[in-house]
């Protein structure tokens, strides 16, 4: 008779934008399915992380899950800022409290991110797993999956035994990594390994514009991680690339290596990944092109006449969601046949859908903008509606306007990855030759890695606003830039 396992399983995630004015509450965390507890918390997110870990550790005899009470993500996505201290004093009071009731455990997984910011404490996901392991003690083991944009440094590992991060951006291996998790926290349980890690920072922080991994030297950090791998049974490789928008002491690419029971071979794999890293550093901040929105509107009239279509015009670093600039200059010059997906306005839907807006109305309306500076000025829209609907929590208005072009208005920012979900509300993708987004990477997902896209541009404003590739523009206060490349030497030591 296999041995049983108890494994408690709990989320906290949030990508934090501690840039931003509105700060992520408490309020944020709590809707309908969240907080989340029992089947309802191991049953959010069937494709990602969490529904790979239940998966896998289901595979095995005798081992129990027990869902802990825990916060899904916020309702505002990644469109808040710091996490309030209320909020994180409140949530994690609840998942030890859970901990204590429930226990004993042998195992315990936690769900994450990574790139948390949390007012008044520094690292909140090794805080976390601090308090985590003052619950369940020394014995048993605690495993994490994070996302690559973790801003992550040796305290994590202090704390928690192992922890998987996915390796591509997109992040196609979510499910991958969770499945991982629960075989190697198992193993792990029953004696078969014994996690020992190495971690090398590596001073490079850079924009995530341009961390695609479909792409040299990105690409090449990933296949390393992966070569190791797959040469060396039992060993795990995390290259974070950092999520640079979060104000936080450990940001900067982070190379955590795990292996059974030897500390040797995890310290040369975490050294050879830093160095190939650090060699490339030129190189990781030019892969990807940025285009100012003149030139990128342009360009995407070029392509147009050139018929390599469809263009992906894709407004990385609008944050907020309620960004114009690209709209106003879709206008300026004149393009046609475009989707624009999406301006956010909570105002000017809440209106509509008092209204009760419907398909065929006229629509003449000032739309976006104002929510701070690098929203822009609202855009004054006249047209006809195709379509309002409620849909994914929020509503949607899609409006006809100009030669042949659709806007689609959202209540909150939208990040559209894949053109085949515009038809849920009524967009016939065939009548369109430019889809103009608000995406860094993500598109990628459903417009590029499945060739869908034949041209993709991507642009910022002239202003350094808050998603800017010119990070030096941004008011950080716990972060010295000069100590990192390219906004200073920064020092590396193999
Ligand atoms: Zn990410």
């Amino acid at each position: 008779m296999p041995q049983e396992i108890r494994i408690a399983v709990l989320h906290f995630a949030h990508e934090t934008v501690t840039f931003l004015k509105n700060d992520t509450t408490l309020s944020d965390f709590i809707y309908p399915g969240s907080p989340a507890k029992g089947e309802a918390l191991l049953k959010a997110y069937p494709k990602s992380y969490m529904g790979g870990f239940v998966k896998m550790a289901r595979e095995f005899d005798g081992v129990e899950l027990v869902g802990i009470e825990s916060p899904l993500w916020p309702k505002t996505g990644t469109g808040s800022g710091w996490i309030t201290e209320e909020a994180f004093e409140t949530l994690t009071g609840k998942m030890v409290e859970g901990l204590k009731a429930e226990g004993p455990f042998d195992g315990v997984y936690l769900s994450l991110h990574g790139a948390m910011a949390v007012r008044g404490i520094a690292r909140p996901e090794a805080e976390l797993a601090r308090r985590v392991r003052a619950v369940v003690g020394r014995k048993a083991f605690i495993a994490a999956t994070f996302d690559l944009h973790g801003n992550e440094d040796d305290e994590f590992l202090k704390h928690a035994d192992m922890g998987f991060a996915v390796k591509y951006f997109p992040h196609y291996d979510e499910y991958l990594q969770g499945e991982r998790a629960a075989r190697m926290l198992v193993r792990a349980i029953r004696g078969d390994y014994e996690p020992v890690h190495a971690v090398k920072k590596v001073p490079i922080v850079t924009a995530t514009v341009r961390m695609w991994t479909g792409a040299s030297p990105w690409m090449d950090l990933s296949q390393r991680a992966l070569t190791w791998e797959a040469r060396e049974p039992d060993v795990f490789v995390n290259v974070f690339f950092s999520f640079p928008f979060a104000d936080v002491p450990d940001v900067g690419i982070t190379v955590q290596v795990l292996t059974n029971g030897n500390p040797k071979l995890a310290g040369d794999i975490a050294r050879d990944i830093a160095d190939l890293a650090w060699r490339n550093r030129e190189a990781l901040l030019t892969s990807t092109k940025i285009y100012s929105i003149a030139e990128g509107v342009a360009l995407t009239k070029q392509a147009v006449a050139k018929g390599e279509t469809p263009v992906v015009l894709a407004d990385h670093s609008d944050r907020s969601g309620s960004a114009t600039f690209l709209l106003k200059e879709i206008i300026a010059q004149d393009l046609s046949q475009v989707v624009v997906a999406t301006i956010a306005d909570a105002k000017a839907t809440a209106k509509l859908k008092a209204a009760g807006a419907r398909a065929g109305d006229a629509f003449d309306m000032e739309i976006g903008g104002l929510v701070d500076e690098s929203a822009g000025d609202p855009v004054r829209i006249t047209g006809t509606i195709l379509n309002a609907v409620e849909g994914f929590g929020q509503f949607w208005v899609v409006v006809k306007f100009g030669r042949g072009n659709v806007l689609i208005l959202s209540t909150y920012l939208v990040q559209i990855m894949d053109p085949f979900g515009l038809r849920t509300i009524g967009i016939d993708l065939d009548a369109f030759k430019v889809f103009a987004i608000k995406s860094r990477v993500h598109f990628r997902r459903g417009f590029d890695d499945n060739g869908f896209a034949k041209t993709i541009l991507l642009v910022e404003p002239d202003q350094p606003f808050l998603g800017t590739i010119h990070l030096d523009a941004l008011p950080y206060r716990n972060v010295d830039l000069k100590k990192f490349y390219p906004y200073g030497e920064g020092e590396f030591r193999a």
